[in-house]
């Protein structure tokens, strides 16, 4: 009877032998999750560290988030310094040799997209900038996340050479409808190329570029400071000058500047998402750019900016 148990036991054990097991996939940010998932389908198990309505830069470093790296089998970083405040003491707290930066189970995804404001000159962060690799909100262009996913294909398919088919088919789906998706977004933006705006942070370079939006100034003096009053006043006035009617904030930042900046030029503050999940019902990528599309194509209109 105590054979016949064990033995069935075994069975059961062989059919969850580790080829079948989903791949543990960690991410830092929930864009990269959302992408994961879209190739990774069934055959991954994906969570993110840093919630979409968190600031990116600054994700406090709990103990919890130690936890989930702990059991990773895959890791998948936004780099370009994005995460360098909290990503390293976790990795390295997490033990885990596979997911280190420079083991096979750690991704940048940054390696293969299209990475703008790369600074020419000497930039350290001891002047404050949070952004001396480029431009790491680079997600912010479908183009950009279309790369990504493909990076995402080729590493599982390097994990998991059982899966490679299943993976390809889950990108050229995801592929497809990204863009048919492309096509209603450029549509919907087409007519408001070259229109000025003014963003907080410096979140929205690749968004605006693949979009066709002037960023004339950003209410932070540098990325990562905030505003000063001598700023605020120079930026009001070449607001006023340039006629600007938009104003372009992330969630996690104080609106309090923002909305005396509106008051006086008469410029719509307008909060968009720089992330999946900064809103409950934003659960994917798609989601995310019709979301944003939508709300600034609408306040263009009320304000009559163009
Ligand atoms: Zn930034």
């Amino acid at each position: 009877m105590k054979r016949h148990v064990l033995l069935a036991l075994g069975a059961l054990l062989l059919g969850l032998s580790p080829a079948a097991a989903a791949i543990n996939v960690v991410t830092t940010t929930e864009d990269l999750a959302a992408l994961t998932r879209e190739v990774g389908g069934e055959k991954v198990k994906v969570e993110a560290l840093a919630r979409g309505y968190q600031d990116p830069h600054f994700v406090e470093a709990k103990p919890s988030l130690v936890s989930k790296l702990i059991s990773a089998d895959l890791l998948i970083a936004v780099g370009r310094e994005l995460e360098i405040g909290w990503l390293d003491p976790l990795v390295r707290q997490s033990r885990n040799a596979k997911i280190q930066p420079g083991a096979s189970g750690y991704l940048d995804a940054s390696l293969n997209v299209k990475i703008l404001e790369i600074p020419t000159g000497q930039v350290t962060r001891a002047m404050g900038d949070v952004h001396p690799q480029g431009n790491p909100h680079y997600w912010l262009d479908p183009d950009n996340g279309r790369k990504v996913a493909a990076s995402v294909r080729d590493k599982l398919k390097a994990m998991s050479a059982a899966e490679a088919a299943y993976f390809d088919a889950r990108f050229d789906d995801f592929d497809k409808r990204l863009g048919e998706a492309q096509k209603r977004w450029d549509a919907a933006m087409a007519p408001y190329k070259g229109l000025k705006v003014v963003t907080y942070h410096r979140s929205w370079a690749n968004f605006c570029d693949r979009f066709g939006l002037d960023v004339i100034g950003y209410v932070e003096p540098r990325p990562g400071i905030p505003p000063s009053p001598r700023h605020t006043i120079d930026l009001i006035a070449e607001m006023k000058r340039q006629n600007v009617k938009i104003l372009i904030v992330e969630p996690y930042f104080d609106l309090k500047t923002p909305q005396s900046i509106g008051r006086e030029t008469g410029a719509k503050v307008l909060v968009l998402l720089p992330s999946v999940g900064g809103e409950k019902e934003i659960t994917d990528y798609i989601k995310l750019f019709d979301y944003d599309v939508n709300l600034l194509v609408s306040a263009i209109k009320e304000t009559g900016a163009r």
